[in-house]
């Protein structure tokens, strides 16, 4: 079966094909002929996640999923959740994300927070959702160098090492993103 995963990151791309294995074909946007970003124009996750899968289907009818995720600090009402790649502003750049994030729980003695991903798939225009959580502590200092985004602030729970000093192995075997694929590739595996 060929599918488009509705992303342009192609580390991504490499990640999902590998758990999809060789009875599913993964197109990127650049072979349907999409050069551009997919709008994300809502307040929530699995809205956008649909917004993305919707816009590729309507254009192309081509059968495709794609993924949105976000960090949830319960202390900060959720925030940054569908801002967490903007949070300090439009350069999207993940120091000043985590400087801004540090500088508001500064005060706030619950440090709890999940990441989430949504991932919506479209099959002829009929659509499913998949969600995958990790629920964790944000740390108040930096630890690690691997990873990207808020890996560095981030301790998964049941653990002592933030995401950004785990391999991508481990933090491969506990992420909200590898979550929400597993339930994706398991549902694709049910109807090949
Ligand atoms: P996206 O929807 O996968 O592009 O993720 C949106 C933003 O959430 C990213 O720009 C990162 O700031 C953050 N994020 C997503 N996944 C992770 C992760 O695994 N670790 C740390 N930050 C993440």
């Amino acid at each position: 079966m060929e599918l488009c995963f509705a992303t342009n990151n192609t580390h991504k791309l490499t990640e999902i094909q590998a758990l999809l294995g060789d009875n599913f074909r993964l197109l990127t946007l650049q072979d349907i002929g999409y050069h551009d970003d997919i709008p994300e124009t809502h307040e929530t996750i699995a809205e956008n996640s649909h917004e993305k899968a919707e816009y590729i289907w309507q254009r192309y009818q081509v059968n495709n999923f794609a993924d949105d995720t976000g960090l949830e600090v319960y202390a900060l009402d959720r925030e940054p959740g569908v801002y967490s790649a903007r949070y300090a502003g439009p350069q999207r750049n993940a120091e000043d994300n985590i400087q801004l994030l540090l500088e508001r729980l500064a005060d706030k003695p619950d440090r709890q927070a999940r990441f989430v991903t949504v991932i919506t798939l479209t099959l002829d225009g009929q659509f499913y959702q998949f969600e995958g959580a990790v629920e964790g502590t944000i740390i108040s200092e930096k630890r690690g160098t691997n990873g990207f985004g808020y890996d560095p602030v981030f301790v998964p729970e049941g653990h002592d090492r933030t995401f950004a000093e785990m391999t991508l192995e481990e933090k491969g075997k506990l992420s909200h993103r590898a979550r929400a694929f597993a339930q994706l590739a398991a549902f694709l595996r049910e109807r090949s």
